[in-house]
C-alpha cells in the first residue's frame, strides 16, 4: 500500500456550487501534510468527506489501500474536524475518562501517559473552563490519541491560538509524527504557520488543488536569489560558478541564472560579469516570502 489516504476526482457540489472539484490527494505514511487554502477553499469539506461526515458527490476515496468498507478503515484514523467536545466543569483527567468510556478505553495508565505526552500532566484539579484555547486543543489531541490512531486529520487546529499556543501544537504534532509514527493531514489558511512543520504542502483554492509540493520544493521556491541574463547566459553561469559555486543555478528554461546569495552581493556580481566582457540584460533580486508565494498562488487578498 503506497498511500494511506488517496482520493480520485473527489468532488462535492452543493446545488450549482462546486466546493471540491476533482480533488486528488495522496497521503504517504509518516509524512505531515499541510492542506493550505483561504477560508472557503473547501478544506473542511474534503476532510468531512474523508471522515464520512459529508457525502461525496463524485469520485473515490481509498483508505489504507481499500475502497470498500471505508468505515472500518476510518477507525484507524482520528478526525478532529470540529472543536473537541469538552465538559468545562470537569478536569482534563475526567474528560479523558469520559471519552475513554465512550470508546471502550479504560486504561488509567494510558490516560496518564497521554496527558503527559501533550504537556497536561500538571493541571491537577483545574476545570477545563479555566484552560487556554491551546490547552483545550492539546487535551483534544490527547483524547483523539486514546484509540491509538495511525493517522490524524486535523482541521485548523491552530486557528485562533496565540503565538505560544501555535508553537506548542506544532511541537506536539511533530512529536506525534516522530515518536509515534503518526501520519498527519492538517489544514490552515495561513501557510507560514505550518511552514516549519509540514513535510508536504497541498495548496488549494475554490475547491481545486493548485499545487502539491514538498517542504524542500517550497523552500527552493521561496529563497532569495538574483536573477541574471546576459548576452551569453550559459557562459556567464560558468563564470559565476568559479566564484559562487553551488549557489549558481539555471532556471528550468535555461534562459536565466539564479544566484542564491544575499542581495547585498548584487554589486560584486554585476562587476564580475561586466569585468569579463558580458553585457547584462537583466539583473534583479527576487525575494519571495512564503506567504507572498502562497497568496500569489491563490490570487492574493483572500486571507
Ligand atoms: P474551508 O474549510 O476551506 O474554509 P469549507 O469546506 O468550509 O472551506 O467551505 C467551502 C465552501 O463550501 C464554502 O463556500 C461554504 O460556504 C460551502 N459549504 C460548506 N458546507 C456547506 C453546506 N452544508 N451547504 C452549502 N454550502 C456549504
Amino acid at each position: 500500500m503506497e498511500y494511506i489516504i488517496k482520493t480520485e476526482n473527489l468532488t462535492k457540489r452543493y446545488g450549482n456550487q462546486i466546493v471540491a472539484d476533482r480533488v486528488n490527494l495522496e497521503v504517504k505514511k509518516g509524512h505531515i501534510y499541510g492542506l493550505i487554502g483561504p477560508n472557503g477553499a473547501g478544506k473542511t469539506t474534503i476532510m468531512r468527506m474523508l471522515a464520512g461526515l459529508t457525502e461525496r458527490t463524485e469520485g473515490e476515496i481509498e483508505l489504507f489501500g481499500e475502497r470498500n468498507n471505508l468505515d472500518a478503515y476510518r477507525n484507524r484514523i482520528s478526525f478532529m474536524i470540529e472543536a473537541p467536545y469538552l465538559d468545562g466543569g470537569m478536569t482534563a483527567e475526567e474528560n479523558m475518562t469520559y471519552v475513554g468510556l465512550v470508546r471502550g478505553v479504560t486504561d488509567k495508565k494510558r490516560r496518564k501517559e497521554l496527558l503527559e505526552f501533550v504537556g497536561l500532566s500538571d493541571v491537577g484539579k483545574k476545570p477545563v473552563d479555566k484552560f487556554s484555547l491551546g490547552m483545550k486543543q492539546r487535551l483534544g489531541i490527547a483524547m483523539a490519541l486514546l484509540s491509538e490512531p495511525e493517522v490524524m486529520v486535523l482541521d485548523e487546529p491552530i486557528n485562533g491560538l496565540d503565538p505560544e499556543g501555535i508553537v506548542e501544537i506544532r511541537e506536539l504534532l511533530r512529536k506525534l509524527c516522530e515518536e509515534k509514527g503518526i501520519t498527519i493531514l492538517i489544514s490552515s489558511h495561513i501557510l507560514s504557520e505550518l511552514a516549519t512543520l509540514c513535510t508536504d504542502f497541498i495548496i488549494i483554492n475554490k475547491g481545486r488543488i493548485l499545487e502539491n509540493l514538498s517542504a524542500e520544493e517550497l523552500q527552493e521556491k521561496c529563497r532569495q536569489y538574483i536573477a541574471i541574463q546576459t548576452d551569453n547566459t550559459e557562459q556567464t553561469a560558468e563564470l559565476l560558478k568559479n566564484a559562487w559555486g553551488d549557489s549558481v543555478r539555471m532556471a528550468a528554461s535555461r534562459e536565466e541564472i539564479r544566484l542564491y546569495v544575499s542581495p547585498e552581493e548584487t554589486l560584486s556580481v554585476s562587476k564580475t560579469i561586466t569585468d569579463n566582457g558580458f553585457v547584462i540584460t537583466k539583473l534583479v533580486t527576487v525575494a519571495e516570502d512564503l506567504e507572498q508565494y502562497y497568496l500569489a498562488k491563490v490570487g492574493g487578498n483572500h486571507v
